[in-house]
């Protein structure tokens, strides 16, 4: 029997934890046959109602849940830690400046660096779902300085499924049989989703679409304001949709991607695509026996390079921002 993989998700009393946990312990996260072990970080607040989902974790009987702990101490909440899904996170508020909130980012996601850094296991991957999620990730990151900075991650993979998904409604395609997808830049409403090098049943995506105009005016704003028309219509933010990425993010960095397709993630840049090295950005990347790797030698044409280096822009404006509050 294999040993059970240690999972942490942080604001698991949260909505997105109440859609992720059962994904996890039901075997979604890492494979029907790998065993988990569950420890949910929450503020004080959150504990009791941390507590009611163990009891309902415990309820469904899962084969593969293997135990659940609850804290509102990091260092404990990441000992051992395999796998860590940052997803609690301080909310914009009405009136909040960015400098408000990148600050009550960082007095959450500096301590959870540092508890990370001094307390997870050796092969520790991290997502961060909270936003501002690439530089919370990356404030994560400047905190665990002893992790390989390649172990911290945000997530697009939100965007990467809605655009996806969009796509195939434009075109009357299966989900199936769409790939090579890319978000690339901030998850924000910079974000830029490419369809130059994406193929429907093998055939480019930019060609069988022939829209630039429906490209410009009504994809790219779709997905980017996704999130804002969810909560519009739910009158809630999107939690299953967003437990859903975080799962598929994982799954896929863990198993692969599939020959000839490749996936979104917020990774730290290594200067590929003009994208300064360090930051947290999104790129195409391929991944394999639990790494990943930036899909290279891609023709970058002008629609594209204008929009990436805008949502780069923003990354840059985010990381000047942090290292002005101290915070990286
Ligand atoms: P949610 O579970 O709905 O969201 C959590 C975070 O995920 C938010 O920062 C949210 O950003 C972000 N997010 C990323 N992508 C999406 C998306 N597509 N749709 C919606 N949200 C997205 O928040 P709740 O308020 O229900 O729960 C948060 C929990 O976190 C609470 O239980 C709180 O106690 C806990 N918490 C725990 C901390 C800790 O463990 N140290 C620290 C802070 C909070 P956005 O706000 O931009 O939607």
């Amino acid at each position: 029997t294999r040993t059970p993989v240690n999972v942490t998700v942080t604001g698991a009393a949260g909505q997105i934890g109440y859609a992720l946990l059962f994904r996890i312990a039901s075997g979604h996260l890492l494979g029907a046959d790998v065993p988990v072990k569950l420890r949910l970080l929450e503020i004080p607040q959150g504990l009791k109602a941390a507590e009611g989902t163990a009891m309902e974790l415990d309820d469904c009987a899962f084969p593969l849940l293997k135990g659940i702990d609850i804290t509102d101490d990091p260092n404990v909440g990441f000992d051992g830690a395999n796998v860590a899904l940052l997803v609690g996170a301080r909310p914009r508020t009405k009136g909040m400046e960015r400098g408000d909130l990148l600050s009550a980012n960082g007095g959450i996601f500096k301590p959870q660096g540092k508890a990370i850094n001094d307390n997870a296991a050796d092969d520790i991957k991290v997502l961060v779902v909270g936003n501002p999620a690439n530089t919370n990730a990356l404030i994560a990151q400047a905190a665990a300085p002893d992790v390989p900075a390649e172990r911290f991650t945000a997530m697009t993979r939100l965007d990467h499924n809605r655009a996806i998904s969009q796509l195939a409604a434009k075109t009357g395609a299966a989900v199936s049989d769409i790939q090579r997808l890319t978000i690339w830049g901030n998850h924000s409403a910079t974000q830029y989703p490419d369809i130059f090098h994406a193929t429907i049943a093998g055939k480019n995506a930019a060609e069988v679409v022939n829209d630039e105009k429906w490209l410009a005016d009504d994809f790219i704003p779709t997905v980017a304001k996704r999130g804002a028309a969810i909560i519009e219509a739910r009158g809630a933010s999107s939690a299953a949709s967003a437990a859903n990425a975080a799962i598929d993010h994982v799954h896929t960095w863990v198993n692969g991607t599939a020959e000839g397709n490749w996936t979104s993630m917020g990774i730290p840049s290594d200067g590929s695509y003009g994208v300064p090295e360090g930051l947290i950005s999104s790129f195409p990347v391929t991944t394999k026996d639990g790494r990943y790797e930036i899909v290279q030698g891609l023709d970058i044409n002008e629609f594209s390079r204008a929009r990436i280096d805008a949502s780069v822009q923003e990354l840059e404006e985010e990381r000047a921002a942090v290292r002005e509050l101290g915070l990286i």
